[in-house]
């Protein structure tokens, strides 16, 4: 069933972009995509950058992965998808933004936080997840930790992304702006982070921070 509603759910989509307007992909092709913006999201099903800023088709340039971390630069030719994505982002779509969108009850936070639930290491997900890893407070448990290395962990990904040479040169050239944003997923709010500030929200929706 779920399938079948994906595949109605295209053929709406293209009514809209196809039908409705039908020089909307013709551009896009012709001229390529000039994404403005690059997105760095969690791969959480409830996190969909496009959907929760209801962006068009060729607007949003994205990364998905487990936790929306930007791994440290490490050139040393292994299988980096994130830092390739960003690459091109930055060196050759020339985006004027990055947004590094965190969001609360993350997964692989709560991994980060808690270990895994059958007791069982993971290949992948551990040594992904331990880039967020840094020591914190030990007052904090449960889902007050969890909601604090949330937002750390857009921080850290943040200063990872300054590792970056080209990202660094750009931003010191006021030509890319880097942004810390988190969805708050029970408040229905986005909240940014800004040095000295902490965290704020963009909408005047009240959030619990
Ligand atoms: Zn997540």
């Amino acid at each position: 069933m779920v399938i079948e509603r994906l595949i109605a759910g295209f053929k709406s989509f293209r009514e809209t972009y196809y039908e409705e307007q039908p020089n909307f992909y013709q551009s896009l092709v012709e001229k390529g995509q000039r994404p403005d913006v690059m997105v760095i999201a969690c791969s959480d099903s409830r996190v969909n950058p496009s959907i929760i800023a209801k962006a068009e088709p060729g607007e949003l340039f994205i990364v998905r992965n487990v936790a929306n971390l930007v791994p440290p630069y490490e050139p040393d030719n292994r299988r980096h998808g994130t830092s390739a994505a960003i690459e091109f982002a930055v060196r050759d779509l020339k985006v004027e933004h990055i947004i590094v969108l965190g969001h609360s009850h993350c997964g692989g936070i709560q991994f980060l936080c808690e270990g895994h639930k059958d007791g069982e290491d993971r290949e992948f997900i551990d040594g992904w997840m331990s880039i967020a890893e840094q020591p914190h407070d030990n007052n904090l448990q449960g889902e007050a930790l969890h909601r604090h290395v949330e937002r750390e962990a857009v921080k850290i990904s943040l200063n990872n992304l300054m590792s970056f040479p080209w990202v660094k040169k750009q931003v010191g050239d006021r030509r890319l702006k880097l942004h810390g944003w988190l969805f708050d997923l029970e408040a229905g709010e986005l909240l940014a982070h800004e040095v000295g500030k902490g965290w704020n929200t963009l909408t005047g929706y009240s959030a619990k921070t």
